[in-house]
Order: structure tokens, then sequence, then C-alpha cells
């Protein structure tokens, strides 16, 4: 069973002709409210998919947090660890420009307030998930206390999404490090113009050498996330390409989390890495065919069809 920690968000969209400068005002689209976040979002996954995935997050007592609550139990996902209460649920005021370029304001709300002592009081959940996926849109001692908690047989998987430097216990634990191109570049110290191209290369060329060296940083696996071209697999047995199927990509939101809800629950019921990686990818490309992030999320009929 899949314990995801992390982020519940309400997204707040709308679609302008151009961004306000500072003191203006500019008006936009009719506000579409979407639930967000990346632990959400693959708690989600996970549970469309079939998995049982439950949730330990925080929302506000308020009209978004219930909004949040619906559509991960219409999802599947067992909220019974989600608390609530204290500070209004986070939210990220988005605005869409014609060119499709998103500005973003993230206001954490709720998910700050996700405390150690809180990963504390949900010791029994804890203990009885095979695997426990992380981020970092929760405080950083958090995830560090989760990594305490967890038994000697739950896995542990980590997306250090917003990047950060993590410490050195966190990096130990995780197995998969699961990164795209940018949280790579960040976690290696590299200048952001450094190394190749971001989704220039077909395949894995250079990729390979920063995966050796994310795992060379402590983690027991890495995955390094490609976009179209896939994803790449590195332990201590080597290095491995897993290339997505080919398609038409509308909307590339919340494929990363698809994608990593997606292996949590695959190495949780028992799939070796690169196995739950051949897996993961299309799920992560079903999810680029759709609009949205949770919406555009696959059935497990519909990865079959893929
Ligand atoms: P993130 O959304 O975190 O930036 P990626 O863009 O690497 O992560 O996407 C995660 C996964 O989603 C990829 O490994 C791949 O399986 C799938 N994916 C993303 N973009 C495409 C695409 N254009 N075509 C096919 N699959 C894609």
């Amino acid at each position: 069973d899949l314990l995801v920690v992390g982020s519940a968000n309400a997204d707040l969209v709308t679609a302008v002709e151009r961004r306000p400068a500072a003191g203006e005002t500019v008006l936009g689209s009719d506000l579409a409210v979407h639930p967000g976040g990346k632990g959400a979002n693959q708690a989600v996954a996970a549970a469309r998919l079939g998995a049982r995935a439950a949730l330990l997050a925080r929302v506000g007592d308020d009209a978004h947090g219930r909004l949040l609550l619906d559509s991960l139990r219409d999802a599947g996902v067992d909220t019974g660890p989600v608390l609530t209460g204290g500070t209004p649920t986070g939210v990220a005021l988005i605005t869409v420009d014609p060119s499709g370029d998103n500005s973003i304001v993230v206001s954490p709300g709720a998910n700050a307030r996700l405390t150690p002592a809180d990963v504390r009081a949900a010791r029994e959940v804890l203990a009885s998930a095979a695997v426990v996926s992380l981020q970092l849109e929760i405080p950083l001692e958090t995830v560090a206390e989760v990594v305490r908690t967890v038994g000697p047989g739950t896995r542990v998987v980590l997306n250090p999404s917003p990047p950060a430097d993590l410490p050195a216990h966190v990096l130990a634990a995780c197995d998969p490090l699961v990164v795209n191109e940018h949280e790579a570049r960040f976690l290696l110290g590299g200048p952001p113009d450094a190394g190749p191209e971001p989704g220039a290369t077909p395949g894995p060329g250079p990729y390979e050498e920063w995966a050796r060296a994310l795992l060379g940083r402590g983690p027991r696996s890495v995955v390094v996330t490609l976009g179209a071209a896939g994803a790449l697999v590195c332990g201590p047995g080597g290095t491995s390409l897993v290339p997505s199927p080919a398609v038409r990509a509308v909307d590339t939101t919340g494929a990363g989390d698809a994608f990593t809800g997606a292996l949590a629950w695959r190495l949780g019921v028992g799939d070796g890495l690169e196995a739950a990686v051949r897996f993961a990818v299309r799920v992560g490309a079903a999810a680029v065919t759709r609009t949205g992030a949770q919406a555009s999320f696959p059935t497990a009929e519909e990865v079959d069809r893929l």
C-alpha cells in the first residue's frame, strides 16, 4: 500500500491577454478551480490506476479544503490521514497568457503547517505503508521526520520538487530519488545553462553521467525523467533508458506527478525498479494527451490501450 505525504493545493486559473505590470489591473477569463498540489496529484494518479493509496496532508477548514477532499475521495484516495484546520488551504494563483506560458504565485497555507509532530502522530499509518512517496511542497523538516519515522520495511520515493538541498539522511533513504532535468541540474549544483539542453536529446546521452553523479550523492537508486524521451533508471547494477511511448502531447501539466505516483504504487506491489518505470512512463505519456493535472490522469485500462 502507498502512502503519499505532501501538499494539496487549489489551483485558481485565469487566462489573460498579457500579465499585469506593477500597479496595473488586467481582466482575465472566468476562474477555473482545479484540485492540485504534488502530494494530492500523486495520490490521485495512483488511486485512479487502482492502487490502495492514502494521503497525509493538511488542508484548511474552508471551501478549497472541501473541494480537495471531495476530489481525493472521488478518485478513491484514502483521506483518513488528511489533517484539517488552522490556516487556509494552500492555493496556486495561475495566470496563463496566449502563448500558454504560466505565471504562478503559490500561497502554501496549510501545507506549510504540516509539521514533524503531525508525522509522529501518524506513526502507525507510516508503519503500515509499503512505500512512502514524498515531494518538497511541505516543510523540509517534515520530510526529514518522515524518513526518520518509517520502519526498515518501508521504501521511500522522493521527488525533490521544488528543488532544495537535501540532508544526507534523506538522500540516503531514497529508493529511488526521482528527478526531472531541472531538478537534476539543481541537485548537481550546475549553473542553470550547464549540461544538455532540456528536452533536446532523444536518448540518454549526457544524462547517464548526471544519473551516476546523483547516485554518488547517496540515494539507493535514481530515476531521471526525460519528457518525451522517457526515463533513465540508475542503480548499483548500472543505468538503462526506458523509452516513453510516442503520443501527441497536449498538456504536460502533472506528467511528473502521474509518473511518480504510478512508480511508487508499482514498487509497493512488488515490481522491480525497471519494471515499475516501464509502467510509469506509459502513465506519464497518457497524462500528457489530455489537459489539466488530475483530470488528465489515466485509468489502468487507458494505460493498457496505449
Ligand atoms: P516533469 O513533468 O516533472 O517535468 P517530465 O516532463 O520528464 O517530468 O515527464 C514525466 C514523464 O511523463 C516522462 O518520463 C514521460 O514518461 C512522460 N512524458 C512527458 N512528456 C511526454 C511527451 N511529450 N511524450 C510522451 N511522454 C511524455
